[in-house]
């Protein structure tokens, strides 16, 4: 194959399209590769209060608009083909698509990542409604209402800990009878006087006119079902990277996001990654577009030989 890219990025969430941006603006000959409409989470998003610069309220389906028509103005044009398989041979990773095989010298994956649904009927309408799976992102609604997490690991009891500060009371429901979390985030949640936790019991339905306005939580042991009134659902059982087509080639932690250095690479250098695949503190639009940011020009500069690890 004679057209070798400089780089590949797989997908074209915030991240991806931060990274081709600057790859554009360096100058990189390279490819963006995206199976859907630009955008990712995005476009299952409502509204984002927590960029700095876009105002509040700021329409997430109007941002995502807002990344296709940045590609289309610097000319470039997703590629709309799903990455399914990489490898590599010497210094260049063969990348096939469910439609077509490619070269690069480089990939950036940009892939994101999809929080774990409780597979409630109705989950989906009430989302952004009342139900939502990040606390940093829609915490702020819920200011001195009432909320529940479901979950019994350290993320839920971060995001109980978190809308502590925020909500009037935070209830957590939790599937067994001894939460997973680590005991020092155990202590801090229990030491709250405005959280409560309901073990052995799972929510079933979300009920609500327009907006959530209750739960049914069902006891999993005497099968007993109440009404929860709430006014917001915090669902923090699980967040999958899509890291499927890498796990065969650089590092991953535990829950299968890539694990990389500050400027972004891999264990193995030809492969860079950036927002919600990596592992990382924050997952956030803020830190996926910087990341992409400072994964497109440590790659200019590694492709231009004087790249150096921090
Ligand atoms: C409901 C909801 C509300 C949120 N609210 C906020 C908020 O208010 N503020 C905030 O800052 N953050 C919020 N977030 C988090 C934020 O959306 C993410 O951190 C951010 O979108 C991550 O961007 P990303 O580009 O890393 O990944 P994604 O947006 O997940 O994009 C990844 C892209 O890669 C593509 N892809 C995956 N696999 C392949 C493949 N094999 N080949 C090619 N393409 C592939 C996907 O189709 C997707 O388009 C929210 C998330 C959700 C779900």
């Amino acid at each position: 194959m004679k057209n070798i890219k400089e780089l590949i990025i797989v997908g074209a969430g915030i991240a991806g399209v931060s990274a081709a941006v600057y790859a554009k603006r360096s100058g990189l000959d390279f490819l963006i590769f995206e199976p859907s409409a630009v955008g990712g989470q995005l476009l299952s998003m409502q509204a984002i209060d927590n960029y700095v610069g876009l105002g509040l309220e700021a329409k997430a389906s109007q941002m995502a608009e807002n990344l296709a028509q940045t590609l289309k103005d610097l000319d470039i044009h997703p590629v709309n083909e799903k990455v399914a398989k990489i490898s590599h041979q010497d210094e260049i990773l063969n990348i096939d698509t469910d439609k077509g095989i490619y070269q690069a010298k480089v990939v950036i994956a940009a892939t994101g990542a999809s929080f774990t649904r409780l597979g409630l009927e109705q989950e989906a309408e009430f989302t952004g409604k009342g139900i939502s799976y990040c606390a940093v992102c829609d915490g702020f609604f819920f200011k001195g209402k009432d909320v529940a997490v479901v979950g019994g690991g350290n993320t839920a009891v971060e995001e109980a800990l978190y809308l502590s500060q925020i909500a009037r009371k935070v209830t957590l429901v939790h599937r067994r009878d001894k939460l997973r979390a680590l005991e020092y985030l155990q202590k801090q949640l229990l030491a709250k006087d405005n959280v409560e936790i309901i073990y052995n019991s799972i929510v079933v339905k979300p009920q609500g006119q327009q907006f959530l306005e209750s739960v049914l939580i069902e006891d999993v042991l005497t099968k007993n079902k109440r009404r929860l009134d709430l006014n917001g659902l915090f669902i923090a059982i699980g967040i999958s990277p899509a890291t499927e087509v890498f796990k065969e080639l650089v590092s991953l932690d535990d829950k299968g996001f890539i694990i990389t250095d500050e400027e972004m690479k891999s264990s193995l250098d030809l492969i860079w990654a950036c927002g919600d695949c990596r592992r990382r503190p924050l997952k956030q639009l803020i830190t996926a577009a910087s990341e992409g940011a400072v994964a497109a020009i440590s790659v200019y500069k590694y492709l231009k030989g004087y790249y150096i690890s921090v």
